[in-house]
């Protein structure tokens, strides 16, 4: 797919923070429309199918994937598949608005090698895995299996940093906003 318009994609190990600076950023630029993936992982209690994800079947994913109707996919935890929708990029798009990712590393990392140019990458990263395995303790939305999963992938995830735009570390939250903030606002005044 060719880029017709902006990409914002955030970043991060789960835990970082990504999800509480993308809703920052929703909140203070009316331009930024959040691109909201299809997955295979169940609901939590306080998600709604089409605000946080669009819940599927494994097999309605193994058929998105066949059908060509995702931008980028990963497997980011054992048979739990995340994915772009490109029927969200272009409605983002045609709304004239800049389409803002919250995806995994790997999948961020595959958006970056196509070498786009209008997109901008945030890596966010608490200060120490310790750091991260409170704040999954803390946002009580994981299984005690379900953090371990999430902390293991993050050693891994912490090796992906140098291939994005900016890293940003999340430790002092109303700094991190700051700083985000800063950023997007450079990136969605530049001409395409
Ligand atoms: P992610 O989307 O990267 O998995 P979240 O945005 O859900 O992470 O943040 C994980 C938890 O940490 C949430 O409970 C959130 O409120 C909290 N949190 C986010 N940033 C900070 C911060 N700078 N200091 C302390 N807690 C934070
Ligand atoms: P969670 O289960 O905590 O909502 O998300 C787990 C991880 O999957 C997070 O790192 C989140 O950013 C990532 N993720 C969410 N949507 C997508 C997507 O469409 N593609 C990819 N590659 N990762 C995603």
């Amino acid at each position: 797919m060719s880029l017709q318009g902006k990409i914002i994609i955030l970043t991060a190990p789960s835990g970082s923070g990504k999800t509480t600076l993308a809703n920052y950023l929703l909140e203070t630029f009316g331009q930024l429309s959040f691109s909201v993936s299809a997955t295979t992982r169940k609901p939590r209690p306080v998600e709604t199918n089409g605000k946080e994800y669009y819940f599927v079947s494994p097999e309605d994913f193994r058929a998105m994937i066949h059908n060509d109707e995702l931008f980028e996919y990963q497997e980011v935890y054992e048979n739990q598949y995340y994915g772009t929708l490109m029927s969200e990029i272009q409605r983002i798009w045609k709304a004239g608005k800049v389409a803002l990712f919250d995806i995994d590393v790997k999948g961020a990392h595959f958006v970056e090698q196509r070498g786009y140019k209008n997109v901008l990458s945030i890596y966010v990263k608490a200060s120490s895995l310790e750091v991260l395995r409170k704040r999954l303790e803390g946002r009580g939305t994981e299984s005690e299996e379900a953090i371990v999963k999430r902390l293991n992938r993050a050693a891994e995830e912490l090796e992906y940093s140098k291939y994005f735009d900016y890293v940003i570390t999340n430790d002092n939250l109303s700094l991190a906003k700051k700083v985000v903030g800063m950023i997007a606002e450079e990136f969605m005044k530049e001409e395409i």
